[in-house]
Parts: structure tokens; C-alpha cells; sequence
């Protein structure tokens, strides 16, 4: 998609520290981590968010999250936990349109979230 900065990301037109790629999806660093491990995933196809997942596309999210599991515990950060979220719209957040799911580890974590 024009103007999407993970599509640029996804296309490598715009540089990124990749931690896993194949057809399908993009694991990168983020560039403002909020843990020792911040991973960002994407699905390569542009996706807005998570409201515009349907029976068509959702197959890339299942994907992400086996995914993301292996690449936890590449990083160290399964057997103490960490955590998995897609901020989606105004009240989430969402600074990036193009559906990413963050992957924050290697400190405690506090619930609720801001
Ligand atoms: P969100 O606010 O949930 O849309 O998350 C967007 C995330 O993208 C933020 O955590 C940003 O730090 C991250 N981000 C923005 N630009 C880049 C970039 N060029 N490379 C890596 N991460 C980025």
C-alpha cells in the first residue's frame, strides 16, 4: 500500500533490524523498544488492523503467532513470559496502519496497561 510505512518495511525499501522473514510475514526490531526485547510482526500483505481481520486473510495471524512462540524462544524470553499485543484505533494507539502485533519481554510487566 502507498504511503504505509510497514509496507515499505515489508518490501525492504525502508531499512529494518529483520529477526525473521519468509513469504508470508516480517518479525523486525522496534525502533523504540519498550523492553529488552521489542519484536514487531507483520503480515507482508497490508492488513489496516486487527478489525480488518476475516475469513480470508486470517490465516497470516496464525501464522505470526507460531511464529512469534519460536521466536521467543530464540530471544530467551519464553520461560519467564512476556507479552503479546495489537494496539488497534485511536483509544489503542495505533500509530502504524498496517496491522503489527508487538512482542515485549525481558522485564515484568504491570496489568493494566496505560
Ligand atoms: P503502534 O503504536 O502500536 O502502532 O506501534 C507502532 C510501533 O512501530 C511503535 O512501537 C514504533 O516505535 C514502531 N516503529 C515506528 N517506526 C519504526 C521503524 N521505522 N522501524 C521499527 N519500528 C518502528
Amino acid at each position: 500500500m502507498a504511503d504505509c510505512l510497514f509496507c515499505g518495511i515489508a518490501a525492504g525499501v525502508i531499512p529494518s533490524t529483520k529477526v525473521y522473514e519468509d513469504d508470508q510475514i516480517l518479525a523486525f526490531r522496534d525502533i523504540n523498544p519498550q523492553g529488552p526485547v521489542h519484536v514487531l510482526f507483520i503480515p507482508k500483505k497490508h492488513i489496516g488492523s486487527a478489525l480488518d481481520i476475516t475469513a480470508e486473510n486470517s490465516a497470516v495471524i496464525a501464522h505470526i503467532f507460531e511464529v512469534a512462540a519460536q521466536v521467543a524462544r530464540d530471544e530467551g524470553i519464553a520461560a519467564d513470559g512476556y507479552r503479546l499485543v495489537s494496539n488497534i484505533g485511536e483509544y489503542g494507539q495505533q500509530s502504524v496502519h498496517h496491522l503489527h502485533l508487538h512482542m515485549i519481554g525481558g522485564r515484568q510487566m504491570s496489568w493494566p496497561p496505560g
